[in-house]
């Protein structure tokens, strides 16, 4: 086990206090939190939960991995986002950055549907593999370079609904 249910909770806690003080002071007029399927569903469901005050939650799902461990290079758009985020808000909910191309193409899309503004929240983050450069703004646990599972996380579809996080064995 990489990291346990426990640590997995107490890290949802920590991101949804920095988005909460960040969000006080009506500094943002309902924010939407989008969570990327189908990874994200877990953490998001229970970073939702944690945030103060009015939200709305909507969803997008873009792929940039195959069945396998390895990136199949383009990121499409599955599910454009089901929430219209012209003007608003937003707090892109990831489960895993990792070389940092879906969060890209995430703010490219975003951009292009008018969102005022965009935060990015994740509960994994790998340091060693980003390539991106864009900062993440509310990261729950970096971790290694690795492909895990759990917390929403899957390998071939399979793994989603374990409460820890584990590292794949090859
Ligand atoms: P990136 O575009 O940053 O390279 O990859 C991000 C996406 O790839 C994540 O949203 C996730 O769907 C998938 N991914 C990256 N690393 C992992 C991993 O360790 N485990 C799983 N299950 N998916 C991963
Ligand atoms: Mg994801």
């Amino acid at each position: 086990m990489l990291i346990s249910g426990g640590q997995v909770q107490q890290a949802i806690q920590r991101v949804a206090q920095r988005v909460n003080a960040d969000c006080r002071g009506g500094k943002f007029q309902r924010p939407v939190a989008l969570i990327t399927l189908n990874g994200a569903l877990v953490f998001g469901g229970e970073l939702f939960r944690q945030l103060e005050g009015d939200w709305e939650v909507g969803f997008v799902k873009v792929s940039s991995y195959a069945a396998d461990m390895q990136s199949t290079g383009d990121v499409q758009v599955d599910v454009p986002p089901t929430v219209d985020v012209a003007g608003r808000d937003v707090i892109v909910v990831e489960d895993v950055v990792d070389s940092g191309k879906t969060v890209k193409s995430l703010l490219t899309l975003l951009d292009k549907v008018g969102a005022r503004s965009v935060r990015i929240a994740t509960l994994l983050f790998k340091p060693g593999a980003y390539k991106a450069g864009i900062p993440i703004d509310y990261v729950g646990l970096p971790i290694c370079d690795e492909f895990v599972v759990g917390y929403g996380l899957d390998y071939d579809q399979a793994g989603r609904n374990l409460s820890a996080i584990y590292v794949l064995d090859e």
